[in-house]
């Protein structure tokens, strides 16, 4: 394996410090019966770990390169399948699991859209994403950090941002710091669909710098003194931008504009 050349364009950074994974499976905190899927295997850094748990895994891996190796690697391990798959099309069957990843960078938001959209079956995700991609998962209502994936993610999960990994611990090491999250489901489900709220919160975030009633012109309300109304029906500042709008208002902002939407 050391002929074996890392591919960027798969972000492949492999980590290699058994603290750092020690650390990133205490926080999945494999159980015995637990399905923990694993985004990426790579090398294996992280599923030689979870193999020696009590659970099952299934590591899930786009690089056909890796495959025989990791299969060698896991071969001792029953309770370990390795599947050759790109992860975002793949499809668990039924029944709760938990994720793990050091994610690809480009990977990393829509693995988030898969988490969400398979709330209703993860019971934990860790993942290793860019530091400030961590920032805006974990962003507060207010911040600069808070944007459409802050919404949509704590709208599903509470997020914590447990701790910093320094671009040392990867081989190659990447650019930037990254940061450990783990997501937990929150106990109020959301609505199941929520498309709607994903336009909704396209456009409020169109451009930051904007007053939110400007920017919900035209796509979701025909003029200015109508966006002012709804606003003000839900208690908001005339000077209200998008960044200072929770979850909550989120959700009644767009119960309210479905309510007057053009078919
Ligand atoms: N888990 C390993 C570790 O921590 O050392 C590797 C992490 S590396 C940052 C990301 C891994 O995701 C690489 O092995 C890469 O080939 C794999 N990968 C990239 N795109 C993928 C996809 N669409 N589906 C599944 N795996 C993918």
């Amino acid at each position: 394996m050391s002929a074996y050349h890392a591919k960027k364009r798969l972000g492949q950074n492999f980590l290699h410090s058994p603290e750092i994974i020690e650390r990133i499976v205490a926080l999945a905190d494999p159980r015995e019966g637990d399905t923990v899927i694993e985004i990426g295997p790579g090398r294996g850094a992280l599923t030689l770990a979870l193999a020696q748990e009590d659970c099952k895994v299934i590591a899930v891996e786009f690089d056909r390169d890796l495959i025989g190796y990791l299969q060698k690697l896991l071969r001792r391990f029953g309770n370990v399948t390795v599947v050759h798959e790109d992860f975002l099309k793949y499809e668990p069957e039924a029944g709760a699991f938990k994720l793990v990843g050091n994610l690809p960078f480009n990977l990393t938001a829509p693995v988030i859209d898969w988490t969400i959209s398979h709330c209703s079956a993860v019971q934990a995700a860790v993942f290793m994403v860019q530091r400030e991609v961590a920032r805006r998962l974990g962003a507060e209502c207010g911040s600069r950090d808070w944007s459409p994936m802050s919404v949509m993610a704590q709208m599903h999960f509470d997020i914590e941002i447990s701790f910093d990994v320094p671009p040392k611990h990867f081989r190659p090491p990447p650019k930037v710091t990254s940061s450990v999250v783990r997501l937990t489901p929150r106990p109020v489900p959301p609505p199941a669909d929520t498309s709607f709220l994903e336009t909704v919160l396209r456009e409020s975030f169109r451009q930051r710098r904007k007053l939110l009633v400007n920017n919900l012109v035209p796509a979701l309300v025909p003029d200015a003194a109508a966006a002012a109304e709804i606003l003000a029906s839900l208690g908001f500042e005339a000077k209200s931008r998008a960044e200072e709008v929770s979850v909550e208002q989120f959700l009644k902002l767009t119960t309210l504009l479905a309510g007057r939407k053009i078919q």
